[in-house]
């Protein structure tokens, strides 16, 4: 498990004694594991959703990965400062939606952030910091507001050179709503995406009691402390437990507040649950980047939203409306 809170699935069903079964099945994709659980008659049937679930799976990281110098993003990337790139309706949404949580979390959450990607190496082990200067020169490249949309022309445009779009932290919770939006639509009555500790879930067990999930303190993974179910929701946390690096003998984690160009600190793992995992996913980098008192206090005026958040003491704090389930 990747994460700090760990998200476990507790079937309090037996597999066999429905007409509708459980099936599951764990596929490597975007970097981490994507773990799909879903109701069907029998293996024949999951077998085939898995392989549609996977291809499409594929067909989003073909859209959004950096590393592919052929994907959209890339392309993008390439015509930074230059020109606008034509490109699909559906990284024109994502794009949007991604600068629009920008706007909402103050840029704690940037799509451009990327910029300063090759600065830090987050691999787990030792590296001395980026210089001042370095570090200058790649904030100066980050900013949403120079991510020009054109809806019309169907275009983007990074209007500062070197710019970059790099979506690690909502490309995973957009790939779940994709997944369970598609599985819908085929007729699956219930399921649950586990895309690295991201968890969305849609309809029932085939004994038609809800999804549960357990979280686990992060600080004895031993201990489950509290319990929910998940309706036709999401939760999504982010955590620093391996993507991480440690310079002077501190740690610093994978998450980067785009103002200062240094890793956040002071939080150790958010959870976040909303309608959909693409907008927890993405809020969840952010709350990050804002720290305990002004992450809940934003999370409070967000309408369908809670959160979850652990600093470094350990302490646990909640936002006012959080529905878990301890008597379970
Ligand atoms: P997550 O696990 O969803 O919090 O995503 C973390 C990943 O998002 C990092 O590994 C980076 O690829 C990327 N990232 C880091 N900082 C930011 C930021 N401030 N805004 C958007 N993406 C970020
Ligand atoms: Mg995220």
């Amino acid at each position: 498990m990747s994460k700090n809170i760990s998200f476990q699935l507790l079937f309090l069903c037996g597999l066999h004694c429905f007409a509708q079964e459980i099936f599951q099945q764990t596929f490597y994709k975007m970097g981490s594991d994507f773990e799909l659980t879903i109701v069907a008659d029998n293996q024949k049937d999951a077998e085939e959703i898995f392989a549609i679930s996977s291809a499409e799976i594929d067909r989003i990281e073909q859209l959004i990965s950096s590393w592919n110098p052929s994907s959209e993003t890339s392309q993008v990337a390439a015509m930074a400062g230059l020109r606008p790139v034509q490109v699909s309706n559906e990284l024109i949404g994502l794009v949007e939606r991604s600068c629009y949580i920008s706007k909402l979390t103050g840029g704690a959450f940037d799509i451009s952030y990327a910029a300063i990607d090759g600065l830090w190496e987050f691999d787990g082990g030792t590296m001395n910091a980026p210089s001042a200067k370095q570090i200058e020169a790649s904030i100066a490249k980050i900013g949403y507001e120079h991510i020009e949309i054109d809806p019309i022309a169907q275009t983007l445009f990074l209007q500062l050179p070197d710019m970059k779009m790099g979506f690690g932290a909502i490309g995973k919770g957009y790939a779940a709503d994709r997944v369970k939006a598609m599985l819908i639509e085929k007729g699956i009555s219930g399921g649950i995406i586990n895309a690295a500790g991201d968890m969305s879930a849609w309809g029932k067990q085939p004994d038609g009691t809800p999804w549960k999930v357990a979280v686990v303190n992060p600080m004895d993974k031993r201990k489950v402390f509290a319990w929910f179910s998940l309706h036709d929701n999401a939760v999504v946390t982010s955590g620093d437990y391996e993507r991480f690096v440690i310079i002077n003998g501190k740690r610093y984690g994978h998450i980067i507040n785009p103002k200062t160009g240094f890793p956040s600190e002071g939080v150790v793992s958010c959870s976040v649950f909303a309608p959909k995992a693409e907008l927890a996913d993405a809020l969840a980098t952010a709350l990050f980047v804002m720290g305990v008192e002004v992450g809940i206090n934003f999370i409070n005026q967000l309408p369908q939203v809670e959160a979850l958040m652990i600093d470094e003491q350990g302490k646990i704090f909640t936002s006012t409306n959080i529905d878990l389930d301890e008597t379970i």
